[in-house]
């Protein structure tokens, strides 16, 4: 499938990786939105949280209890920003799920 995060999974494109296990790597984002920003992306195709199902639940678990331990890990003491954008008008660039941390920054709120 030609697919980035397939292939930056499958280490077929290099990145600046920062976390592997079984489930998962996470990397920073190439284009970054605020001082720390990395990207946690599961190694299967899934091709946004839409497809999600009760099948994903120990992957979604283990994804939200790696983000602490990374942000940490970063140094994000101060607090960070989780975002998942799904599909075209939730800001979907890469059709594979993936969730972005943001941090060492204050946030805005509302987003864009
Ligand atoms: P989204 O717009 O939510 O689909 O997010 C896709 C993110 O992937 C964007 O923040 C991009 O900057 C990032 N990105 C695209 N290509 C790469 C790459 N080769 N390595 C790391 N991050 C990337
Ligand atoms: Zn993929």
């Amino acid at each position: 499938m030609d697919c980035l995060f397939c292939k930056i999974a499958e280490k077929e494109i290099p990145s600046d990786l920062i976390h592997e296990d079984e489930f998962v790597v996470a990397f920073k984002d190439i284009n970054p939105q605020a001082p720390v920003h990395f990207l946690i992306v599961p190694k299967i195709h899934i091709k946004s949280l839409d497809q999600i199902s009760k099948e994903d639940n120990a992957l979604i678990s283990h994804i939200f209890n790696l983000i602490p331990k990374l942000a940490n890990e970063l140094g994000i003491e101060n607090g960070y920003r989780v975002v998942n954008n799904c599909g075209p008008d939730g800001g979907q660039t890469v059709d594979h799920i993936h969730f972005h941390v943001l941090g060492k920054r204050e946030m805005l709120w509302p987003p864009g």
